[in-house]
C-alpha cells in the first residue's frame, strides 16, 4: 500500500488476503484428513493393513541394523460371526471399538496397533524380547476375556475372546511378509488348539503337533 492510505483499498486488500488464508486453511485441512484416512481405518482409528506394511519394513530394517529384537503379534477375535449372528453388524461394530480399546490399554506408546482386517489386528512392538511379547500378549489376552463387552445403552453383556499368535524377527534377512506368516501360523495353532491362547513360532512342538493334525 502507497501513502496515503486509501481506506477502501486497504479492506478490499484484507478482504482477499483473508479469503486466501481461509482457502490455504482448508486445503491444508483437506490434505491432512486424506492422509489421515489413507493410513486409518474409520471405524477404530486403528493403522490400517496398508500403513503397517509400509512401516512394518522400515522398523525392521532398523531393528536389524540396531540388531535389537522386535516381536509382531497377530490377534484374530474368536467366533466373531457368532457376535454379529446373535447381537447384529452394529452390536459387532461396539465390540470392536472396545476390543481396541482394550489393545490400547495393553500396549507401549512405541508399539504399532493396526487392523489388517475385520476383526484381525497386528501388534508389532519395536525393540522387545521374546519374553516381553509373549506376557504382553498373554496381558492382552486376559484383559479380553475377563470381562464382557457392555453395550452402551443397551447394557447388554457380550463376552468375547481373542486368539493370538506371536514371532519375533530374525534379523536382516527377515521381512514383513514372512514374520506376519510366522505369526499367522502361530495365530492358526491358537485357534486349532481350543481359542482364547497365546501360541509363539518358538514354541516348536506345539507348532509341529498341530501342523501334524
Ligand atoms: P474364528 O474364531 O475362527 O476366528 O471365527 P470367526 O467367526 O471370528 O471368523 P470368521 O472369519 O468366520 O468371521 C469373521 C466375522 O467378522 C465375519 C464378519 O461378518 C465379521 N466382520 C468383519 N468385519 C466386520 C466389521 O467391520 N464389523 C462387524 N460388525 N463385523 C465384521
Ligand atoms: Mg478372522
Ligand atoms: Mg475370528
Amino acid at each position: 500500500l502507497i501513502r496515503p492510505v486509501d481506506q477502501n483499498e486497504l479492506m478490499a486488500r484484507c478482504r482477499t488476503q483473508l479469503r486466501r488464508k481461509k482457502y490455504e486453511d482448508q486445503l491444508r485441512d483437506n490434505y491432512h484428513t486424506s492422509l489421515t484416512l489413507a493410513v486409518t481405518d474409520p471405524l477404530t482409528g486403528l493403522y490400517n493393513r496398508r500403513y503397517l506394511e509400509s512401516h512394518l519394513d522400515s522398523l525392521m530394517q532398523r531393528a536389524a541394523q540396531d540388531d535389537k529384537p522386535i516381536g509382531l503379534l497377530a490377534l484374530d477375535i474368536d467366533h466373531f460371526k457368532a457376535v454379529n449372528d446373535t447381537h447384529g453388524h452394529a452390536a459387532g461394530d461396539e465390540v470392536l471399538k472396545e476390543f481396541v480399546a482394550r489393545i490400547k490399554r495393553s500396549v507401549r506408546g512405541i508399539d504399532m496397533a493396526a487392523r489388517i482386517g475385520g476383526e484381525e489386528f497386528v501388534v508389532v512392538m519395536p525393540d522387545s524380547t521374546h519374553e516381553t511379547c509373549i506376557s504382553v500378549a498373554e496381558r492382552l489376552r486376559e484383559s479380553v476375556a475377563e470381562s464382557p463387552v457392555t453395550l452402551p445403552g443397551l447394557g447388554t453383556e457380550i463376552p468375547i475372546t481373542v486368539s493370538i499368535g506371536v514371532s519375533m524377527s530374525q534379523g536382516a534377512s527377515d521381512s514383513p511378509d514372512n514374520i506376519l506368516k510366522r505369526s499367522d501360523d502361530a495365530l492358526y495353532v491358537a485357534k486349532d488348539t481350543g481359542r482364547n491362547k497365546v501360541v509363539s513360532d518358538q514354541q516348536d512342538e506345539q507348532m509341529a503337533t498341530a501342523q501334524g493334525a
